[in-house]
């Protein structure tokens, strides 16, 4: 008898528009693993039964969690990492070694790479939006010791709310459909605004310093205007994909037990391409 081909997955509902299953196929092909990454549509009255049947399945190595099942999960699986407490959400599931189901967040990992070179320590942070995302940025930003962080966001309560939870200093402000920012060292957008489809996020960048950083949460599209507005300014940006990439490889790692191939421009090409 053959053993089952081990696999992992991304679960979401919607789960069609997920870049996970290209990313993670792409390495696995890479890499040569004999494993399978697949997309599964999870409704949210159907999630502990989800994580229950795969639980009883040796094949199954674990799962991305997306939306909008990040927060619910935390009640369903150990939490050794006290994920629930700080960040509140899980975008990973995997098999500890004892097989026990562990659940853990990638997206702050993920969020902060790109930056990892940056002296943010006393610096001015302006992030954008109060939701979940902004839940991962702000516990990394928290880490790096800003002198302080201004939130916008729709529900500035929301924001308030979040500043507190990190001990961040800074200050919770609504955000004003013609929102002049003001000059800051790193502006984050980790709202949906911008997103393909939706309501862009229209803000004035002119008083940003000409050394600030401009990220952009949003991968879809990669090109933003935000990020537009931001290059045309000669500012230096980051976009969405280098996060999306770099939470999906502490993901691939805990599923396969290796680093994905580094071939990040390669996997960058294929993400934009949609191939
Ligand atoms: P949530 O639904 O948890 O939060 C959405 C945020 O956007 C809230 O702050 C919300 O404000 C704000 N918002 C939504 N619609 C509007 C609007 N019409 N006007 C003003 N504000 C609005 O989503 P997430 O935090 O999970 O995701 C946010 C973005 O980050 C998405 O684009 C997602 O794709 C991206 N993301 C990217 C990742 C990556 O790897 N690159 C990883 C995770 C997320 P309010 O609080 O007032 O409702």
């Amino acid at each position: 008898m053959t053993s089952p081909v081990p696999y992992a997955e991304v679960i979401g509902d919607p789960i069609a528009h997920s870049k996970s299953p290209l990313i993670h196929g792409h390495w696995l092909a890479a890499a040569g693993i004999g494993a399978d990454y697949r997309a599964c549509h999870v409704r949210a009255d159907g999630l502990s039964a989800y994580v229950a049947d795969r639980a009883a399945d040796p094949a199954w190595r674990g799962c991305n969690v997306t939306l909008p099942h990040k927060q619910a999960v935390v009640d369903l699986v150990a939490d050794p990492g006290g994920v629930r407490a700080s960040i509140g959400a899980m975008n990973i599931i995997f098999r500890s070694e004892t097989g026990a189901l562990v659940g853990t967040n990638s997206d702050a990992a993920g969020f902060y790479a790109p930056l990892a070179e940056v002296e943010l320590g006393g610096s001015d942070v302006i992030v954008i939006g109060a939701g979940g995302a902004a839940r991962a940025v702000l516990f990394a930003l928290a880490r790096a010791k800003p002198a302080q962080v201004t939130i916008y966001n729709r529900s500035p309560l929301k924001a308030a709310a979040l500043l507190s939870h990190f001990s961040l200093s800074g200050r919770a402000l609504p955000l004003a459909a013609d929102l002049a920012v003001p000059p800051a060292d790193l502006l984050v957008n980790a709202s949906s605004l911008g997103m393909a489809g939706g309501t862009p996020l229209a803000i004035d960048l002119a008083r940003l310093p000409a050394e600030a950083i401009v990220y952009d949460l949003v991968y879809a599209p990669v090109d933003t205007p935000l990020m537009l507005a931001a290059r045309a300014q000669g500012l230096a940006t980051i976009d969405g994909l280098d996060m999306l990439i770099g939470q999906a490889a502490v993901a691939f790692e805990l599923f396969y037990g290796r680093p994905p191939p580094g071939d990040d421009a390669a996997l960058r090409q294929l993400l934009l391409t949609g191939a």
